[in-house]
């Protein structure tokens, strides 16, 4: 089908529905897809598109950052990062801020070449993902052990979506009709990873036909009131995932409790090197001590990652919190709400 019967389709099912629909997102490239593509404005008066916690700078807990910032102040470390990460405030800076050596790298990979280029340094990986990337920085690891590069550490804090959804799904307030799925993080897990959810919810790809065909397939759920977990990303996404990368993550990670920005301590919700690696895990190695972190209680970026409010609800949005000096993660991250908000506008978009 094109976009357009896709769209008539969604107008049908919307129709035989006399509430309103929340569905929710829960990737951050998804959020900028139908931001970019105008898909929101599209929709139907009564299905209304949310953005869940789908951004794994966003939902990184401050004090991950805190300890960044400090190790950077040691002479003798070299922190290598995604760009991303560079941008978002701690409790009292950010890494852009930091005098320390930050090097902006690709892949985990580009840790390996650093850190044999600078044998008398600790080169440490800011570690921050979910399923889809966990899986590059378990190889590097076992990379880093086949070559016994010992100057090579990683600073983790990655992510389970899972976990987060039920959480999420368990506050009534969070009001969810149906998920769209990420994409990505299924072509890891695999669709069985969601089967658990008691609302529809589909994986859908990332063209603005393919996310118009999944909210498609949501409305017609719930236009009959079927909960289902369905795949609309049947090119890459196979119900039990691959192996192969889960094999490689479970090799070197252990699921462990995580902290998410937002959400809260959330048990098995995140990944920790096990202890046949821990020479690799920083903290481990080279353990600091940081006073609390203190988000910013001004910034909101909790209650947008949870789908309570929308970008325009925070009164910085747009005046003191802009993507070249944000207040918060979800301005500071390509892929955060706030950010796509800004850069793309929304329906509702007034200042
Ligand atoms: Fe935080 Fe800025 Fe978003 Fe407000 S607009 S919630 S300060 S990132």
């Amino acid at each position: 089908m094109s976009a357009e019967e896709f769209l008539k389709s969604i107008r049908d099912s919307a129709s035989k529905i006399s509430r309103k629909i929340r569905l929710m997102e829960v990737c951050g490239t998804h959020t900028v897809s139908i931001f970019r593509a105008g898909i929101r404005q599209l929709l139907p008066k009564n299905i209304e598109l949310v953005s869940g916690p789908g951004c794994p700078v966003c939902v990184t807990s401050d004090d991950f950052l805190d300890k960044a910032i400090e190790y950077s102040k040691n002479p003798n470390i070299i922190i290598a990062t995604f760009g991303d990460m560079l941008r978002v405030p701690g409790s009292k800076s950010t890494l852009r801020e930091s005098t320390g050596d930050i090097r902006a790298i690709y892949s985990p990979l580009d840790s390996i070449r650093i850190a044999q280029e600078n044998p008398s340094k600790t080169v440490i990986f800011l570690a921050v993902g979910f399923e889809t990337t966990a899986p590059t920085a378990a190889a590097t690891i076992l990379e880093a052990n086949r070559l016994k590069l010992e100057n090579l550490k990683f600073l983790s804090a990655q992510k389970l979506v899972p976990p987060a959804l039920k959480i999420l799904l368990s506050d009534p307030a969070a009001q969810i009709d149906g998920l769209l799925l990420p994409g990505h993080v299924a072509v890891v897990t695999g669709v069985k990873a969601f089967e658990f959810l008691q609302i529809p919810s589909v994986v859908a790809g990332f063209k603005p036909d393919e996310i118009l065909r999944a909210i498609d397939w949501l409305l017609s759920r719930i236009a009959e009131n079927r909960s289902e977990v369905g795949n609309c990303y049947e090119s890459v996404v196979h119900r039990d995932g691959n192996p192969q990368a889960q094999k490689i993550l479970d090799s070197v990670y252990e699921v462990a409790d995580s902290n998410w920005r937002g959400l809260g301590l959330i048990p098995k919700s995140g990944l920790k090197i096990r202890q046949e690696f821990e020479r690799f895990d920083v903290e481990k190695i080279i353990p600091i001590q940081i006073p609390e972190s203190r988000p910013n209680p001004n910034c909101r970026c909790g209650e947008v990652l949870r789908g309570s409010i929308i970008p325009t609800d925070c009164k910085l949005f747009g005046k003191i919190c802009k993507p070249e000096h944000a207040t918060g993660p979800c301005m500071a991250s390509v892929e955060g709400t706030c950010s796509a908000w800004f850069r793309y506008g929304g329906s509702h978009f007034e200042f």
